[in-house]
């Protein structure tokens, strides 16, 4: 917003800063903000309303300027009339109001200031003889911290605006609207098969041949911006989208793998399983379905569950992976080491491979992570199975991960995670 498009002086009607010299519209609202927003912290947060009239420029169109103004007016009295001593309110440049809340103890109390406000706007405002009805909405966002700007303050509360209206709401929260955007974002990427699979290899040591690769996936948003799997897949979950990115996963990592199955037909291809997976009883079925539409032997697949996600209800879970494992699916506990838990759940479990985090190979210059990665190789052999040290970048990690006895090894060393048109090319 420019000064420019300012229609009248701003006020800060509460603020005693707030002086005749206040500058118009968006630096009015600027200066105000990044004062306000030095002293933002968690109990004490600086919310910003944007009060938005949606019959505002039909009331333009129909009574002119002049009484418009005038309705304005009122409306402003009367959402001052709504406020604590020491809130500000401003006029936008584009006609709607600021109001800055500072000190709240949390989003709660946003939500009350705005519904006073638009308690006193409920009524009609009588202007020129008429009664008019501005139709207010209000998009809050709250921020807790000195860091955050007072143009991303105001671009999320009025992304907030944008989200009621176009829900038929007349409060929203800028917070809850981006996770809801983008959880329908994802929804909807995840039914129009708009994510993608990348392959990474998973190689032997210390021949460095390539005995599988595991599937991880990729979202980039309308925007263009990618969202990290750390972001999206536990956003998916929470959703109740776990069965719906299973499903996906499965049919899409086993329909990319087929030629290079063909061509080799001892690789495998891992897939990740999320804990909320298991919630389906159907999973077993579903698992095998998917490799016989792809007619894929069993061994084709390996399936990757953290130890969290298996402990999360063990005898369940361990009981859906023995019914895999049974059919001669594969399984690899991933990200072993990095959660607190004990090793008992080791002796339920049919998997034939511990994938060390890579939190290990990352330090492995510390001669006692160097202890602790020869000793989970040395209890995965014990245990009859094959030791997958993660995340190799360097000839020194590998160097280390030899060193320490593991089986087989991951990395950007081997190769970076690549659509499969790489792998096949
Ligand atoms: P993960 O299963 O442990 O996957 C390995 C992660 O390490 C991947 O991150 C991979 O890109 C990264 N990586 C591979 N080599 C290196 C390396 O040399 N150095 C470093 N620093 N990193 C390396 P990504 O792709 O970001 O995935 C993160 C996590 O998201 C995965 O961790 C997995 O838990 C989850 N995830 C990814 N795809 C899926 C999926 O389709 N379903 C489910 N449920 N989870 C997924
Ligand atoms: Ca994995
Ligand atoms: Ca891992």
């Amino acid at each position: 917003p420019s000064t420019a498009r300012c229609s009248r002086e701003p006020t800060a009607l509460i603020s005693p800063s707030s002086s005749s010299d206040t500058p118009a519209g968006w630096p009015a609202y600027e200066a105000s903000a990044a004062q306000l927003l030095k002293s933002a912290s968690p109990n004490a947060s600086l919310a910003l309303l944007q009060v938005h009239f949606r019959q505002r420029l039909a009331l333009t169109a129909a009574h002119g300027q002049s009484l418009t103004e005038a309705a304005f007016d009122e409306a402003e009295a009367r959402i001052v009339a709504a406020l604590r001593p020491g809130d500000h309110l401003l006029r936008s440049g584009y006609g709607d109001f600021y109001v800055l809340l500072p000190r709240l103890l949390g989003l709660g109390h946003a939500e009350l200031a705005a519904q006073r406000i638009l308690r006193e706007l409920e009524s009609p405002i009588v202007a020129g003889g008429r009664h008019l009805h501005l139709m207010p909405t209000v998009g809050a966002a709250l921020a807790t911290e000195p860091g955050e700007s007072p143009t991303s303050l105001q671009q999320r509360a009025s992304a907030a605006v944008v989200h009621a209206v176009r829900e038929g709401e007349i409060i929203a929260i800028a917070r809850e609207y981006t996770q809801d955007a983008m959880v329908t974002e994802l929804r909807d990427a995840l039914s129009r098969n708009a994510l993608d699979l990348v392959y990474q290899p998973i190689a032997t040591l210390p021949e460095q041949r390539v005995v599988g690769y595991e599937a991880l996936a990729r979202w980039r948003r309308g925007d263009g911006n990618a969202v990290a799997p750390s972001v999206f897949i536990p956003m998916a979950e929470d959703a109740g989208l776990a069965e719906e990115l299973t499903r996906w996963t499965l049919q899409v990592a086993l329909r990319e793998f087929v030629p290079l199955q063909r061509r080799h037909p001892e690789l495998y291809c891992a897939i990740n399983l999320s804990a909320r997976a298991f919630d389906n009883p159907a999973l077993c079925e579903q698992v095998l379905a998917a490799l016989a539409i792809w007619n894929l032997p069993p061994h084709s697949l390996m399936i990757e569950v953290t130890e969290t996600a298996v402990l999360h209800d063990v005898g369940r879970n361990a009981n859906a992976l023995q019914r895999l494992a049974n059919q001669g699916v594969r399984l690899a506990i991933d990200d072993f080491g990095q959660g607190y838990s004990s090793l008992g759940y080791l002796r339920h479990l049919p998997a034939a491979i511990l994938k060390i985090d890579q939190s290990f190979v990352a330090d492995a210059a510390n001669p006692r992570t160097r202890a602790l990665l020869e000793a989970i190789s040395g209890m995965a052999h014990r245990l009859d199975m094959r030791a997958v040290a993660e995340g190799v970048e360097t000839e020194a990690m590998l160097g280390a991960v030899l060193e320490a006895g593991c089986d087989h090894a991951q990395g950007y060393l081997f190769g970076r995670p690549a659509p499969i048109s790489h792998w096949l090319g």
